[in-house]
């Protein structure tokens, strides 16, 4: 069963310096506190690899991917694929 692409952030973990913004502009934001605003859907294809580098880039493992085309190498990787 396949599962569509989305992000999701431990707000617990999460620093609010914004790495994930630098690394994936077109698909994060950030709100008046520097904390991260997620698409509200499904990642989009195009916008995969934006995805990939910031879950991967996250300094705190606060951001997580979830469902298909989880990144394969990187932190997460290492981690199986779940934090
Ligand atoms: S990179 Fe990670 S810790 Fe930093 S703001 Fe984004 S989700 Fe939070």
């Amino acid at each position: 069963m396949s599962r569509e692409p989305r992000l999701t952030i431990d707000w617990i973990a999460c620093n609010g310096y914004g790495v994930c913004e630098a690394a994936a502009p077109d698909l994060i934001v950030l709100d008046d506190w520097g904390y991260p605003i997620l698409p509200d859907g499904p990642i989009p294809p195009d916008l995969a690899p934006q995805a990939r580098r910031a879950v991967n880039d996250c300094p705190m493992l606060a951001l997580a991917w979830e469902g298909d085309g989880a990144p394969g190498g990187g932190r997460l990787g290492r981690l199986g694929g779940r934090r």
